[in-house]
């Protein structure tokens, strides 16, 4: 079993970033600067969000957290991100996930103004990234593909199994996976026998949420594996999609969790943040 360990990727791409990042300091007369908008107290959330500020920090970035109680109306939240769109000194601005249940999704991803959208969840930049013209990578399926090229995985050519179709994951990361050339099976929670569908896959990738989910069954031997799933138990141990003990002695690779794909989503967000504040002036 090999791991493909998102370290050794972050170091260099940080470092990379860091120098880049002194540079546009000079032009701009300003570091790059993301807003994080975050609602409620959810404890993963929190934890997210204080990763990405500290992410931010190390490659010389400014940013805040601005935070809302978890019963915010929705205008409220709406008047600030108004006021960071306009903002010249904010590059990029991301509204934490999960939403409470009084921000409907279908509204919130037209807040953001697509050119700081660094999460790229707005429909015009979905639509560029489908038609092939991406103005942001998505952060985890961009931060996923980062990881495999860095391993000198091929995906042209390949087939490929996404488990998941969220707007976040599996869709956007179908869209990356279908403009390199690969070809595209993509399983949900309606699909019939999911498993033997996966185990026609060269390359796998399993964003379902759903913790063990992926079993030696799943599997052909020499398969790479991704695992964008997180689950934190009660005593705070991380674990993914992937069942690690059934597929132990499987000869294949695969992502860590922790480890894996996680800090490459964090990668892709300073990056793209870089890119909107290279756009500027
Ligand atoms: P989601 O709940 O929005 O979507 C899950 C998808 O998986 C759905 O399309 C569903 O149909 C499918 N699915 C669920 N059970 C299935 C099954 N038994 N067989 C086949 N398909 C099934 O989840 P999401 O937002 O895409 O997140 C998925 C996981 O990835 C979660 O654990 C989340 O915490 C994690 N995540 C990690 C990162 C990261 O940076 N590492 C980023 C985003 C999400």
């Amino acid at each position: 079993m090999i791991l493909l360990s998102a370290k050794p990727v972050v170091q260099k791409r940080r470092a990379e970033l860091l120098a880049k990042t002194d540079a546009i300091k000079k032009r701009l007369g300003r570091a790059p600067h993301l807003s994080v908008i975050l609602i409620g107290d959810d404890p993963a959330s929190q934890v997210y969000v204080d990763r990405k500020a500290n992410a931010a920090m190390k490659v010389g970035f400014t940013s805040e957290t601005i935070r809302f109680p978890k019963d915010i109306s929705a205008n409220a939240v709406l008047k600030r991100v108004r006021e960071l769109n306009s903002e010249k000194k904010v590059d990029g601005i991301l509204i934490q996930r999960p939403l409470p249940p009084q921000l409907r999704e279908k509204d919130v991803s037209l807040w953001v103004d697509p050119a700081k959208d660094v999460d790229c969840l707005h429909p015009e930049n979905i639509g560029l990234l489908v038609t092939g013209n991406p103005r942001f990578m998505p952060c985890t399926p961009g931060g996923i593909l980062l990881l495999l090229d860095h391993y000198g995985i091929t995906i042209e050519g390949k087939t490929v199994c996404v488990i998941g179709r969220s707007a976040i994951v599996g869709k956007p990361l179908a869209s990356l996976l279908l403009s390199r050339n690969a070809s595209l099976i993509q399983v949900h929670r309606s699909t019939p026998d999911a498993a033997s569908l996966c185990k026609l896959g060269d390359l796998v990738f399993v964003a379902a949420g759903s913790k063990g989910l992926l079993k030696r069954n799943w599997l052909k031997p020499g398969s790479v594996v991704v695992d964008v799933g997180i689950h934190r138990d009660g005593a705070g141990k991380i674990t993914g999609d992937v069942d690690t003990e059934s597929i132990a002695d499987l000869p294949m690779a695969l992502t860590p969790v922790p480890g894996g794909v996680g800090p490459m989503t964090i990668q892709v967000l300073l990056e793209n943040t870089f890119t909107a504040a290279s756009r500027q002036g």
